[in-house]
């Protein structure tokens, strides 16, 4: 069994950012009509907390294509050489199960989320939405500003984070890439005021964004909270907006900025309006007034991964990219 080994750099030049977010739509969809398998994803707390072990198994029907991440979340460990997110996409074939590809996932974690996160900006955002505050300075932040230029005309950024001089060096480093005034402000109530697209990007475990701040007709992509008991958006910003997410069934198990306003009491299931793909096929409106505020809670899903990976696979073997290994997956009797 030939193994194509994939690398962080490869699925860089594999993999850009327009291309996945038609690729993510076409994988949102996908699930809507539901032809995909997503299991909800296992993970492995150590004893100490400082980390966890992801698997995240994911099918998807059109593509013939199944296929897990492994990935270790282990974060706060910014100033360390390491990503947050470490560990591969496995690729396999469906018809005899072949392990095809192993794929670098911080990258494919770093691109896929923010192209999802594109997407909808596409579709819940106002069309003339153009102020953006960028809340978090780390990974996601980056990439989220790459998609967001990309799906939307802006013409002012606002970075905070928690480290202020991490927000600096965010802002100087995006001005010289972006021809657009980007400038990091000291808190995130001074990012969010006013501004009509918002991107959470941290890795809080208690509210940075306060409804109070939100002005009618914002959309938010809240990305950074995955687990059910932390969150980046307080109760009122969750109970006044329209709330989609990437996954009903997960964000009944995993999204601590849907459970615990419902465990407060303050809404309950019928506030999900539904998933991303199905607004994507027409199943549910999306945005109905320039005056509503809406919300897109994004956990992260396998067939995200496996749709990326499918992709990055076929480039890299039309462009001769990536490292063939011969591994095994022989039969053997003796
Ligand atoms: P990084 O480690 O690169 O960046 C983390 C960011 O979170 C930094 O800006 C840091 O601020 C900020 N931060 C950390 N702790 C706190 C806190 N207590 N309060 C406020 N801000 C804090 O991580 P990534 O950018 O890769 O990931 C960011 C988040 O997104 C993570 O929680 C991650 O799990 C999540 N994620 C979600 C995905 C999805 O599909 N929805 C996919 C991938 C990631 P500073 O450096 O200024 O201190």
């Amino acid at each position: 069994m030939n193994v194509l080994i994939i690398n962080q750099s490869e699925v860089r030049a594999l993999l850009p950012m327009d291309a996945c977010i038609a690729l993510m739509a076409g994988a949102l969809a996908v699930l809507a009509r539901g032809e995909a398998l997503n299991p909800l994803r296992r993970g492995l707390l150590l004893p100490d907390k400082r980390g966890i072990l992801g698997l995240m198994p994911g099918y998807v029907v059109p593509m013939r294509m199944m296929g897990a991440k492994v990935i270790s979340v282990f974060p706060d460990q910014r100033e360390a050489e390491y990503d947050s997110h470490q560990g591969a996409v496995l690729l396999f074939e469906t018809e005899q199960g072949r392990l095809l590809s192993i794929i670098d996932a911080s990258e494919v974690t770093a691109i896929r989320t923010a192209a999802v996160s594109a997407v909808a900006t596409q579709r819940l955002a106002r069309k003339d939405a153009s102020d953006l505050a960028i809340l978090g300075s780390g990974v996601q932040a980056h990439r989220h500003l790459e998609a967001m230029f990309l799906v939307r005309s802006i013409e002012r950024v606002r970075i905070w984070s928690r480290t202020p001089e991490h927000a600096q060096a965010f802002a100087a480093r995006a001005a010289r890439r972006y021809n657009c005034p980007i400038h990091a402000v000291p808190t995130a109530e001074d990012a969010v005021r006013g501004a009509d697209l918002i991107c959470t990007t941290t890795s809080a475990r208690e509210p940075v964004l306060m409804g109070d701040w939100l002005t009618p007709g914002a959309h938010i992509n809240a990305v950074g909270s995955s687990v059910p008991y932390a969150r980046e958006l307080d109760t009122k910003a969750i109970a006044q907006s329209r709330l989609f997410v990437d996954r009903r069934e997960s964000a009944l198990r995993e999204a601590g900025d849907f459970l615990i306003p419902r465990q407060e009491g303050v809404i309950d299931e019928t506030h999900i309006q539904g998933e991303l793909g199905e607004v994507l096929i027409g199943r549910i409106p999306g945005r109905r007034s320039p005056e509503e505020t809406t919300i897109f809670k994004s956990l992260g899903l396998a067939i995200e991964d496996v749709a990326a990976g499918y992709y990055i696979y076929h480039q890299a073997i039309e462009r001769g990219a990536g490292t063939w290994v011969e591994l095994g997956g022989q039969r053997h009797l003796d």
